[in-house]
């Protein structure tokens, strides 16, 4: 739970009764309460002590630490999370999925799985969907092996790495291959954590701290954090995916209601190993997105199996407070001409992406019209006064559909069947017909309509 506002007070100079006004704020009071709804930040009073200044951090912080992996434009962010139910607010970092390469699978295989994480990738609602890191595991027993696969990757491809690897001296022998990628080292366990922490110490990177349950991370989490080592991913080494999903959920609940700091890092998850490839552990990894994992690494992913979990992520992750939307523009479907339909519709994203795909699937090149309804559907959209005839019309007028079609006919969505009198009256001009009531009825409608143009 966060710091409140009246705790934040207390602690401030003259137990909050200085209101000298220097941090931009009338009274410290005011401060305090910015301060602990995050519009404010510490450093703009001049007056607090080194000692109250960490102690407020620490307090401020988030329930769940931000940790970052990689660097440059494929750094991925991790944690920063404040609630259990994303209704609750929103998830701000979503799951980093991981491929799993072990120096013990063959060169064709590993670099199979590379051109994977590189090349597959899918767009959706105006956002690209791809894996995010190469988890690489010393199985070999052999140390240059292990090395090679390091270097292989880092020359093949920039995404951010998670190293696997039980030898401390392997392990930090790798990280120096790839140190300026900040990869995440994996597993600082009670055996080598005191190896561990000088090195770490001497050259900052994120560690992946494993034990064999939840009650034995909180001393080597608090261990760590005496020794200022705070880039921590937790495992809690979940024997399967029931135990994973109950001791992610357990990890989070204490982190986020409890506000318990030792367990307050992202997690990691490892559905390569509870499930072992195949449907099994495609479904543990979707299970783990939606519970907390804040990484999650498979075995091997192709184009099939990837892209369901990349959409459930989309969907967990999107932030429910803004609707997704897309431009208000003319969109070209195939390739349209003046003979092609033109429809129109919300530019709420799963809107636009719904009916353009269904236009495509119909195999008809239109004109789709977006009309900006502020992230609305059509039927709320109309509801809230944003997709009627008064605003469409100038819309149709301005987005210079009209200098690219000469059939004049307007297809309005179905569900809004009843704008079609008070569109047609600020569009003079323009036939205004009602379209399917259903995205997934364009298919059936477009073709005969487009054909019944052309006559
Ligand atoms: S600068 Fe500090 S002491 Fe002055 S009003 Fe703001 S919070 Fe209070």
């Amino acid at each position: 739970m966060p710091i409140k506002g009246t705790d934040v007070v207390k602690r401030l100079p003259e137990a909050g009764k200085k209101n000298c006004k220097e941090c931009g704020f009338p009274t410290c009071f005011a401060f305090a309460m910015k301060l602990a709804s995050g519009g404010a930040t510490l450093d703009k009073c001049p007056y607090l002590t080194a000692e109250v200044k960490a102690e407020l951090e620490d307090a401020l912080a988030p329930a769940i630490k931000l940790v970052t992996i990689g660097a440059g434009s494929n750094a991925v962010q991790i944690g920063n999370e404040e609630v259990i139910y994303r209704h609750e607010k929103t998830y701000f970092h979503p799951t980093a999925i991981a491929i799993l390469i072990s120096d013990k699978d063959s060169d064709a295989v590993a670099e199979a799985k590379i051109k994977k994480v590189r090349d597959i990738q899918f767009e959706r609602v105006g956002l690209k969907l791809k894996a995010d890191l190469i988890a690489l595991q010393h199985e070999s027993g052999d140390k240059a092996k292990y090395l090679a696969l390091v270097k292989k990757v880092c020359a093949s491809t920039d995404a951010g790495l998670v190293l696997i690897c039980t030898d401390v001296e392997t392990l930090f022998a790798a990280r120096d291959v790839c140190g300026d990628r900040k990869p995440l080292l994996y597993p600082i366990t009670k055996e080598n954590i005191d190896a561990v922490i000088p090195r770490v110490k001497q050259s900052p990177t994120p560690l992946g701290v494993k034990a064999s349950s939840i009650a034995e991370l909180v001393p080597l989490t608090t261990k760590l954090k005496a020794e200022k080592i705070d880039d921590l991913v937790l495992d809690p080494g979940s024997k399967n995916l029931t135990e994973g999903i109950r001791d992610q959920t357990f990890i989070r609940r204490a982190a986020v209601k409890q506000n318990f700091r030792p367990l307050g890092y992202p997690t990691i998850s490892f559905p390569c190993f509870v499930a072992k490839g195949g449907l099994k552990e495609a479904l543990a990894a979707s299970a783990f997105v939606v519970k907390f994992a804040a990484i999650t690494v498979l075995s091997d992913f192709d184009q099939h199996s990837l892209l369901p979990l990349l959409v459930q992520r989309l969907n967990i992750f999107t932030d429910p407070r803004m609707p997704l939307s897309v431009e208000e523009k003319v969109y070209d479907i195939g390739t349209p001409t003046e003979d092609s339909p033109v429809l129109i519709t919300s530019n709420w994203a799963l809107t636009y992406f719904i009916v353009s795909s269904e236009i495509e699937g119909s195999k008809v090149a239109s004109y789709l019209l977006v009309k900006d309804t502020e992230g609305l559907g059509v039927l709320t959209g109309w509801a809230a006064g944003k997709f009627t005839g008064d605003s469409i019309a100038p819309f149709v007028r301005k987005c210079g559909i009209e200098g690219r079609t000469k059939t004049r006919k307007l297809i309005i969505p179905g569900l809004t069947a009843r704008i079609r009198g008070e569109l047609g009256e600020a569009l003079p001009g323009w036939e205004i017909v009602v379209g399917p009531r259903e995205a997934s009825e364009i298919p059936a409608f477009l073709p005969g309509f487009a054909a019944n143009l052309k006559k």
